[in-house]
């Protein structure tokens, strides 16, 4: 079943709250963005309102260009590289993007964030890796988080001295995988204070990441 654009508007702004919970943004930054199936849109949050006066009916509705479909506000000043990541890979029907403060230090010191812990192997299947640095207000952003997600198992990307983009096949994964990234991004801080970080070796992060992406969670037909 299709969801309808007043289902979506729904989701997309319970996902803003989602943010605020797992303390991924500051005041009014962070989006999160829906592509409506189906259809040339997407749903993204307005720029510049606080999370506690989202609405579902105060979501922004735009085409894959990034124009104004539907709202009585202006988008997210990030619209164009949420609607550039829609029009270059169509398996995607979710974007976040926040300045999540572990990952965003990773993103400040341009490093990769190594895949050297079991729940990172399973989730994400590589290392974070960090993306182009781009300034706002052309398609940069969007080209740069193409470039770098495009065939890597990673669906977050470090944009160099900036924050984190990450993708789903729906906006809750993307989510998901934004609150995963700054978890691992916290961790692997704290275990280089500790001493060196070796990553795991590559044949054993294939296969926790085959298990958990193949048949980890509740199957079913199973009992
Ligand atoms: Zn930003």
């Amino acid at each position: 079943m299709t969801a309808t654009l007043n289902e979506i508007r729904d989701q997309v702004c319970a996902l803003h709250s989602e943010l605020l919970r797992w303390g991924l943004v500051a005041w009014t930054a962070g989006n999160v963005s829906a592509r409506v199936p189906g259809e040339n849109l997407m749903v993204i949050k307005p720029s510049g309102v606080s999370y506690e006066d989202l609405t579902p009916a105060s979501m922004i509705v735009t085409d894959l260009d990034g124009n104004l479909v539907e709202g009585d506000l202006s988008p997210s000043s990030d619209t164009a590289a949420h609607a550039y990541v829609y029009r270059a890979m169509p398996e995607v029907g979710g974007v976040v993007h926040t300045h999540s403060p572990y990952a965003t230090a990773w993103a400040a010191v341009g490093e990769p964030i190594p895949c050297a812990i079991t729940a990172m192997a399973d989730e994400f299947g590589a290392e974070i890796p960090v993306g182009p640095f781009a300034l706002i207000g052309n398609d940069d952003i969007g080209k740069g988080i193409v470039a770098t997600l495009s065939g890597h198992r990673s669906p977050a990307v470090l944009m160099r001295s900036h924050g984190v983009f990450t993708i789903g096949k729906t906006a809750k994964a993307a989510v998901k995988a934004a609150v995963m990234c700054e978890d691992v991004a916290r961790t692997l801080h704290l275990a280089r204070q500790l001493g060196p970080v070796r990553p795991l070796p590559q044949p054993d992060i294939d296969a926790l990441h085959a298990r958990y992406q193949n048949v980890y969670g509740q199957q079913k037909g199973t009992p």
